[in-house]
């Protein structure tokens, strides 16, 4: 995995804890179009940013967070 796909799993693991705003939501997003095996790995994380990006206020359920804790690690462990 590049830095640059590094850097935005880190981000989507400081939205789990509830540390992302919007901006970087969209910056997020933006990498996910551009890179075939961030979405590729990370399916699951598009709810995530959709609703990060429509600004939910709705809390993530504990399950959703483990499941997508679990994703990200597999990811940046390269599988
Ligand atoms: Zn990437």
């Amino acid at each position: 995995m590049s830095e640059n796909c590094r850097k935005h799993f880190h981000r989507i693991s400081e939205y789990l804890d509830g540390e992302l705003d919007e901006r970087i939501c969209a910056e997020i997003e933006r990498h996910l179009k551009d890179c075939p095996r961030c979405r590729d790995c990370i399916d699951s994380l598009r709810d995530t940013i959709r609703l990060c990006r429509e600004g939910s206020e709705e809390e993530v359920s504990d399950d959703f967070r483990t499941r997508l804790r679990a994703s990200l690690r597999e990811c940046m462990e390269g599988r």
